[in-house]
């Protein structure tokens, strides 16, 4: 079977999300929504996807700008099986009595409630809970993070607690509008959004988390103290994460000693757009001092979710009901580890 994908917002998430679907062998990009004629219109037509206009009224702006559509947002929900829907945070909420009317099945991103749905995805932590499901929501980069690091030594060791502080970038690279510019802004509602947000995708986890927003764009980084259910070594941590899939390591010693450094690496590697979808933990920042573990990782915020959205319609579509073969499918198509 190859399922039909439309991708309902070309940003940020969803031009990535397309990019990424066109590069697996059973499914492929029906269309993707721009709501005006801007140049990520024009590059999507240029990277061979049809385009369809999000919001109706705005179809002669199109044509005015000689930007070629093939129709609205339910023309191209009438022609896929599944929408992944990467419009703007809260905004995606309003498309999904659409979407159950046109019969599709559908994704959201991080930035919608896991209420809406009562469902959220992580390829390693809980594949299985979605095989065949309908509607369900990616968690985001942040929660995604700490899924990929957390869930296995959860399952290896045991966590008996965790408590995290995410620190967090400013705006995207592309964003000239949000700052801080010179500021530490903490979230002042503890615990942050993020720890409620992993016990939607591994059941039963004690984690509480803090925030704070930080002047750059680059990446998110987070420290993280995790209290295990017995006695532990570093050695032992570091064997579980070098299973891990989408879990790489990077290391002060080699010269790697912030997120410019990461992201120099990742333009390094000739990625599509130096992306870096895999979570980035120092190696020599891994501690385990009896039963408590202390690490830091980055977060590429712009592509860690990418690989899990190939990997959530995989699930709902049963194309494989094991995540790690899904996942190795995935990750070989995008050149990741
Ligand atoms: P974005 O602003 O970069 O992209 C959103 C796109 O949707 C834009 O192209 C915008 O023009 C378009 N859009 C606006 N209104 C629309 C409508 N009514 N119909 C269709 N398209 C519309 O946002 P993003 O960063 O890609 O975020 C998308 C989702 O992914 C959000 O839920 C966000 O929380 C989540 N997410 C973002 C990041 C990140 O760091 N950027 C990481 C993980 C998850």
């Amino acid at each position: 079977m190859t399922v039909k994908v439309a991708i309902n917002g070309y940003g940020t998430i969803g031009k990535r999300v397309a990019d990424a679907v066109s590069r697996q062998d059973d499914m492929e990009v029906m269309g993707v929504t721009k709501t005006r004629p801007t140049y990520e219109a024009k590059m999507a037509i240029g990277k061979g996807f049809d385009l369809y206009c999000a919001v109706t009224d705005n179809i002669p702006k199109f044509k005015e700008a000689g930007i070629e559509i093939k129709g609205n947002l339910i023309d191209l929900l009438k022609i896929s099986d599944v929408v992944v829907d990467c419009t703007p945070g809260k905004m995606g909420a309003a498309n999904l009595d659409l979407y159950k009317k046109m019969g599709v099945k559908s994704i959201f991103q991080g930035g919608e409630k896991h209420e809406m749905i009562g469902r959220s995805f992580n390829a390693l932590s809980n594949y299985t809970e979605n095989i065949g499901v309908d509607h369900t929501r990616v968690v985001s980069c942040n929660t995604t993070g700490l899924a990929r690091t957390l869930y296995p030594v959860s399952t290896e060791i045991g966590i008996e607690k965790v408590y995290a502080t995410m620190i967090r970038r400013g705006p995207d690279p592309n964003n000239s509008k949000k700052g801080p510019v010179n500021a530490i802004v903490p979230v002042l509602k503890v615990p942050s959004h993020h720890g409620p947000d992993l016990k939607t995708v591994i059941e039963g986890i004690d984690i509480d988390t803090m925030a704070v927003a930080v002047p750059t764009t680059l990446m998110h980084l987070h420290t993280i103290v995790a209290k295990l259910s017995r006695p532990s070594t570093t050695e032992e941590v570091t064997s579980i994460w070098e299973r891990t899939p989408r879990v790489t390591f990077v290391s002060g010693g080699e010269g790697i000693t912030s997120t410019a450094q990461i992201m120099e690496m990742a333009r390094d590697l000739i990625r599509d757009r130096s992306d870096m979808n895999e979570i980035v933990v120092w190696k020599d920042g891994i501690h385990v001092v009896d039963d408590h573990l202390y690490y830091y990782q980055a977060i590429h915020q712009e592509s860690d979710v990418v690989p899990e959205n190939v990997d959530c319609i995989r699930a709902m579509f049963s194309l494989t009901e094991d995540n790690m073969a899904s996942i190795e499918k995935t990750n070989k198509a995008l050149g990741i580890n």
